[in-house]
């Protein structure tokens, strides 16, 4: 029997409903202004989403995962390479890393903040090893300190997977300055989310971000001067003027996202089920309420039944899944195997009124095994 949905895991159509105007008024500008591949809006928000970060140059592309390859490539990895990564924040970097010719290598996670986990890193190092992809995870930044130290003493290049994390920040730092690059998703569902596919890239090397800038556009030095062998991976015009409308509501978007993180924090208490925490290190922003229960599959099931949406991010560790398989074994990562029959996303995101907020905790705190 299908049920009701009561609580929906996400509605995009509220936020579009609250700022309709100017989300309107800002496509229909660029409709009309006969320019809509890498223009001014491109630039202008280029500019003002890096200086959000923290970052001295911003390059807009068109995905998460373009902006993960493109500032691999732009570091100088190739075919022959190891690059080291997590295998429990989906294939997003996994894809990007293969897409450069290199060899995915994977680092288990910490329990508690389900990001790499600083103490298994350089067991994976060897003589190949040339970057470090840390996944801020869910909207928690990984232990930037640590990583550093370790990519720092042995050369390596930090590209931070920043795409949950629009905003979040480790020791006053934001995500994605931290690295030699920080890389940015603009899909619909994410913290900062426009109305299509879109990326960015954030910097603060000159040098690279002029190589990227190159590289995310056939390679042109200028027109049809390729300096390198590029891709065509740009950010369209209507979605950058769409995200600098919403760039000036992402800090109210993220607290808001925190409050009802708070609100499940407190109204939860159900001894089967675990919270997240939010290291004393910095600020998370939320983007899934993650808890882990040994009953996952029937939790989820009590839910559904209850009409509560819920969803799994992400149901196979990388290299447990079928295309994935030939990386298996190098290192065995059995944290991340466990939390992945173990994890389970509520519904969180900021338009959620306090009625769904108070049912889903009702719902959870009333599952028996
Ligand atoms: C969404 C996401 C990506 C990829 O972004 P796309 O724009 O969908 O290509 C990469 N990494 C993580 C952790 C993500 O959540």
């Amino acid at each position: 029997m299908e049920n009701k949905k009561a609580v929906a895991f996400l509605d995009l159509r509220r936020q579009y409903q609250s700022v309709r105007k100017d989300i309107d008024a800002a496509v229909k500008n660029v409709l009309s202004s006969g320019r809509y591949v890498l223009g001014k809006e491109v630039d202008a928000f280029e500019d003002e989403f890096s200086r959000y970060c923290g970052s001295r140059f911003g390059i807009g592309v068109a995905s998460g995962t373009e902006a993960l390859y493109l500032a691999l490539l732009a570091c100088g990895i190739k075919a022959g390479d190891e690059v080291i990564t997590v295998p429990n924040a989906g294939i997003p970097s996994t894809v990007a890393i293969e897409l450069t010719g290199a060899v995915p290598v994977f680092t288990d996670v910490d329990p508690a903040t389900y990001n790499i986990d600083p103490a298994r890193i350089e067991k994976a190092i060897t003589r190949k090893t040339k970057a470090i992809i840390p996944v801020h995870l869910y909207g928690q930044c990984a232990d930037m300190d640590a990583v550093r130290k370790i990519a720092f003493k042995r050369g390596l290049k930090i590209i931070e997977d920043a795409c949950q994390a629009h905003g979040a920040s480790y020791k006053g730092r934001r995500a994605g300055s931290m690295g030699d690059a920080g890389c940015f998703s603009f899909y619909p569902t994410k913290n900062l989310g426009c109305y299509g596919d879109g990326g960015l890239i954030v910097t603060s090397d000159k040098r690279l971000a002029e190589k990227m800038r190159m590289l995310r556009d056939y390679g042109q030095a200028k027109r049809y001067v390729h300096e390198y062998k590029g891709i065509n991976s740009r950010l369209d015009e209507i979605q950058a003027a769409i995200l600098r409308v919403k760039l000036k509501y992402l800090d109210s978007y993220n607290r808001k996202r925190a409050e009802i993180a708070e609100t499940y924090g407190s109204m939860i208490n159900n001894r089967l089920i675990d919270k997240p925490e939010a290291a004393p290190y910095g600020k998370h922003v939320f983007h899934l309420y993650v808890v882990t229960c040994r009953q996952r599959e029937r939790l989820r099931g009590h839910l559904m039944r209850n009409g509560v949406e819920s969803l799994v991010h992400y149901p196979a560790t990388v290299y447990l899944q079928k295309a994935y398989s030939s990386l298996k074994g190098r290192n065995s990562c059995p944290v991340s195997e466990v939390l992945s029959n173990r994890v389970l996303s509520l519904p969180l995101y900021p338009e959620m009124e306090q009625g769904e907020i108070e049912l889903v905790s009702r719902t959870i705190n009333k599952f028996r095994v």
